[in-house]
């Protein structure tokens, strides 16, 4: 029996080992943290939860490539979903979904009603904004579909691709140039790239309506059918919190015979000649293994576990090329009051900005804007009414921060979220005086749950254009890289797909 031994147990790792034990696979999952899931965790206090990692997730939909896989591995029934989108709102406008579902394409009307002279360009944008979202609909079924149906697939694809073709090298800057020319009408769109802590100039063009898909502004919109071959995606909250998700995947990872040991950490990976033969724990015991999949930061797994001297020169510059992005500063509220009269909506990004440019790059520059140039509200307990006591709620609210602050995060906690919460208090006034219980989690806390102790990156590789992460498969046979640094990058359901089509490779190899 093929022996496997998993490093990590965020999302990719999970889903892997479920993969591998499903497989006939003996499978061991070691993780250094206390609790399963990674960054996909809901953490609790005083009768108040909390997600701490990703609040929207996509695609997981009975018919989608997400739910798929969650049916493949038997828990799809263990997992419940809620609808969710995402409000922005700028100093200037809101674009918050209208509390009566009117079609498709309200907010297309509502651009044009903020920008008129800008008509033409978001006409021609949504043209392009449609394409992209069929092309996401059919690429993820495509990555759960095998054999003759998967050629039909490609081919549909390749079919909407080619009137768009022309914009596949442009970056986000062109691209938005091209269609606009009003600054905030740019932002609303660009926004999003300043919590990928990633510049216009340099991120790819036809990533914007990926980002912009209607589906994460209105979650009421129908995903139809995409010439009768693919749903469009689903974005959803998980009820009640992310670690329902991850949860049920560790579940069935020991209900198929695998073993998730917890408060394991993996100091080194055992190389002979070049193959992989297992791992050495934190407590000096050796695990033996035909399989290694590894997880976490790059550098970390890399670096630290095998050595820069034990690697190809060709692959460690890979590595050292790994753009990654910035960490966050999060507070977790349980509020006394009603957020809900203030924000209608479960989860809204404030900016205060319209130079996402500029944003990014002092963030990059290590500049901290203290919530002033923007933040997200979430309230956990308006899609599950469990994350917080009975007529209370819980709030989180977050911001993107750079790993490193002149006096360092520990000494400026307090102050920090105070800062924050200031921000925070033009959106729901008296909200420090209504809080029963406040956690804070800065880049430091999340270098520690994410066990990379030289830099929290919050979603992975940052994606640049022209960079990539590092590849799956690694110079060491048997040995894998997985997660959201390697070539797949962040998102949970890229995650969990990644990971089915990994251990499809693996089986292939053996
Ligand atoms: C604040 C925040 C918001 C986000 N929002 C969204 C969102 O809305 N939608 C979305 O799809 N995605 C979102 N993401 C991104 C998404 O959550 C991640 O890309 C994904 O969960 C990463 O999964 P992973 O398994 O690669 O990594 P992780 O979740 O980081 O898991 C890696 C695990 O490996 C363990 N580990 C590492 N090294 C070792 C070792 N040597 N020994 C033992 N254990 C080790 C770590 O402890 C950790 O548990 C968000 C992320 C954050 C932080």
């Amino acid at each position: 029996m093929t022996k496997a031994v998993v490093i990590g147990a965020g999302m990719a790792g999970l889903t892997c080992a479920a993969y591998l034990a499903k497989a006939g696979c003996s499978v061991e999952v070691y993780e250094q943290s206390e609790v399963v899931g990674g960054v996909t965790r809901t953490m609790s206090q005083g009768g108040f939860s909390w997600d701490i990692g990703p609040l929207v997730v996509e695609a997981l939909g009975p018919k989608e490539a997400g739910g798929a896989v969650l049916r493949e591995l038997g828990c799809a029934d263990r997992v419940g979903l809620v609808p969710g989108d995402r409000s922005v709102s700028f100093p200037d406008f809101q674009v918050f979904r209208p509390p009566i579902y009117s079609g498709p394409y309200w907010r297309k009307d509502r651009l044009k009603e903020l920008f008129p002279d800008q008509a033409p360009g978001i006409d021609r944008f949504y043209r392009l904004l449609d394409s992209v979202t069929d092309l996401v609909a059919l690429d993820r079924k495509s990555s759960v579909t095998d054999g003759p149906a998967s050629f039909v697939l490609k081919l549909a694809m390749l079919m909407k691709f080619l009137p768009i073709k022309k914009y596949e090298k442009w970056s986000a800057e062109l691209l938005m140039g091209h269609f606009f020319t009003d600054p905030k009408l740019i932002a609303i769109f660009t926004a999003i790239l300043a919590d990928l802590v990633v510049m216009p100039s340099e991120f790819i063009g036809l990533g914007i309506p990926y980002f912009n898909m209607e589906c994460f502004t209105d979650s009421r919109i129908p995903s139809e059918g995409v010439l009768g071959l693919a749903p469009r995606i689903s974005s959803s909250f998980v009820q009640g919190g992310v670690k329902n998700l991850s949860g049920p995947i560790a579940e069935r990872v020991g209900e198929m015979g695998g073993i998730v040991f917890t408060r394991s950490p993996v100091k080194k990976i055992i190389t002979e000649g070049d193959r992989v033969r297992g791992v050495e724990l934190a407590d000096k015991r050796i695990v033996q293994a035909d399989l290694v999949l590894v997880s976490g930061g790059a550098r970390e797994c890399f670096f630290s576990l095998i050595g820069r001297d034990r690697l190809p020169a060709e692959f460690a510059a890979k590595i050292d090329d790994v753009p990654l992005m910035e960490s966050v500063f999060m507070v977790q509220l349980g509020l006394t009051v009603d957020p809900i009269r203030h924000q209608e909506r479960t989860l809204v990004y404030y900016y205060n900005t319209y130079d996402i440019q500029g944003s990014v790059r002092e963030i990059r520059e290590g500049h901290y804007h203290e919530g002033k140039d923007g933040f997200l509200i979430f309230i956990n307990s308006m899609h599950s009414d469990t994350m917080a006591p009975k007529g209370m709620h819980s709030v989180t609210i977050y911001t993107v921060a750079p790993n490193k602050i002149e006096g360092g995060w520990g000494g400026r906690r307090a102050e920090m979220a105070d800062k924050l919460l200031i921000e925070a208090e033009r959106i729901i006034p008296g909200l420090r005086r209504h809080t029963k219980v406040m956690l804070t989690l800065t880049p430091d806390d999340f270098k520690r749950i994410a066990h990379t102790p030289q830099h929290h990156s919050f979603g992975g590789l940052c994606p640049i254009m022209g960079k990539t992460g590092v590849p799956h498969s690694t110079p060491y046979r048997g040995l894998w890289f997985i997660g959201s640094q390697s070539e797949s990058g962040g998102g949970v359901t890229t995650q969990i797909l990644s990971a089915r089509k990994v251990v499809k490779k693996i089986r292939k190899e053996r």
